[in-house]
C-alpha cells in the first residue's frame, strides 16, 4: 500500500510539474504562426521577453523587400513596422538604394527563437542588409539563396571596397529617426563614419560598435510609449559615450585588442556559464508573456 501510495504521488507529482512554465520559450512561442490578438505592448528586455500584439512587415513594399521569407521573423511592433516603411522611403529619396533588404525583424509573438539571436525577441530588433537594395523584384527562392555582402577588410581593421559613402547616409537616415535607441554595427564602419561624417555629428553617439554586423546593421528601437513592462537598455548610449558621439579612444580597442587570440577570459568564462537566452523558458519570461502565447 505504501508502495503505492509513492509510486501515485511520483506519478501526479511528475504530470503537475510538466507544465508550459518549465518548456524552452522557444518551442511554444516559435510554433506561432500568427500574433497575439491583443494591444501591442513589447513585455520585458531585449533578449528576454515577447511581442504582444505584432504586426507583419508586408513582404513586398515600394522601398522594401523582406530576406528570408521562410524563417517567418517579418513581425515587429508596430513602431518598427511604421520606422522600416519610413526610413527605407527616405533611402530611395535620398540616395542611390531604391530601398532596404529587411532580415530578421522577431517571431509573430516575439520572444527566444529556435536558432540564432539572443535578442530579437520585442519586435524592436531589426537586421538591415549591407547590400544595397537595387531590384526590388526577387523571388521568394532568390531571397532565400542570396547572400548579403561584408563591407569589412578579412583583418577586421577597416571598411573594404563594397563599403560607400550611401552606406553612411543609410545608417545616418536609420540613427537619425527618433525611435532609435541605438544601432550596432561592425567597429570598422563607426570608425570610418566618425572621420568622414560632416555637419553635425550627434547622430553617431547612436552607432555602437559591435562583434560581426558586418553583413547587416541592426536596429533597436526604444521602449514604446504605454509599453511599461518593456525594460530600457543599461547603459544608456548617452552614458556610454559620456555624452558625446562615441567617436573616441574606446573604438581602437575593436581593431586592436579585441582581435588577439582569446586568452582564457574570465568575462567570457562567465559568459559561457549564463545560460543562452534562447534556453528560456516560459517560466523565466516575464508572466506577460503566457497570455500572449495562450492568446487567440
Ligand atoms: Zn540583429
Amino acid at each position: 500500500m505504501k508502495c503505492k501510495l509513492i509510486i501515485l504521488v511520483l506519478i501526479f507529482g511528475c504530470s503537475a510539474q510538466i507544465t508550459s512554465a518549465q518548456i524552452e520559450a522557444r518551442y511554444l512561442l516559435g510554433q506561432k504562426s500568427e500574433a497575439s490578438k491583443q494591444a501591442p505592448r513589447a513585455y520585458g528586455s531585449y533578449a528576454k521577453g515577447c511581442l504582444a500584439g505584432g504586426e507583419e512587415l508586408e513582404i513586398n513594399g515600394p522601398t522594401w523587400q523582406v530576406m528570408r521569407l521562410s524563417r517567418g521573423r517579418n513581425w515587429g511592433h508596430p513602431n518598427m513596422i511604421a520606422y522600416l516603411k519610413r526610413i527605407s522611403e527616405k533611402v530611395a529619396k535620398e540616395t542611390s538604394w531604391n530601398g532596404l533588404y529587411i532580415g530578421d525583424i522577431s517571431q509573430p509573438r516575439g520572444g527566444p527563437m529556435i536558432s540564432g539571436h539572443a535578442s530579437h525577441q520585442l519586435g524592436l530588433d531589426a537586421d538591415i542588409w549591407m547590400l544595397p537594395a537595387k531590384k526590388l523584384n526577387l523571388s521568394r527562392l532568390k531571397r532565400e539563396k542570396l547572400s548579403s555582402i561584408s563591407i569589412r577588410s578579412n583583418d577586421k581593421k577597416l571598411i573594404n571596397s563594397n563599403w560607400t559613402n550611401d552606406h553612411m547616409k543609410v545608417i545616418k537616415i536609420a540613427a537619425s529617426d527618433q525611435n532609435v535607441d541605438r544601432i550596432f554595427v561592425t567597429a570598422p564602419a563607426k570608425i570610418y563614419m566618425c572621420e568622414n561624417a560632416s555637419g553635425d555629428k550627434k547622430w553617431l553617439q547612436k552607432i555602437r560598435p559591435f562583434w560581426g554586423h558586418n553583413f547587416h546593421f541592426h536596429v533597436r528601437l526604444k521602449c514604446p510609449i504605454g509599453s511599461k513592462v518593456c525594460k530600457i537598455q543599461k547603459p544608456t548610449v548617452n552614458s556610454l559615450s559620456k555624452g558625446g558621439n562615441g567617436c573616441d579612444k574606446t573604438l581602437i580597442w575593436w581593431i586592436t585588442d579585441a582581435l588577439k587570440p582569446a586568452k582564457v577570459n574570465p568575462d567570457t568564462a562567465k559568459k559561457k556559464a549564463r545560460k543562452h537566452p534562447r534556453h528560456f523558458t516560459m517560466a523565466e519570461l516575464p508572466q506577460q508573456c503566457t497570455d500572449v502565447l495562450n492568446s487567440k
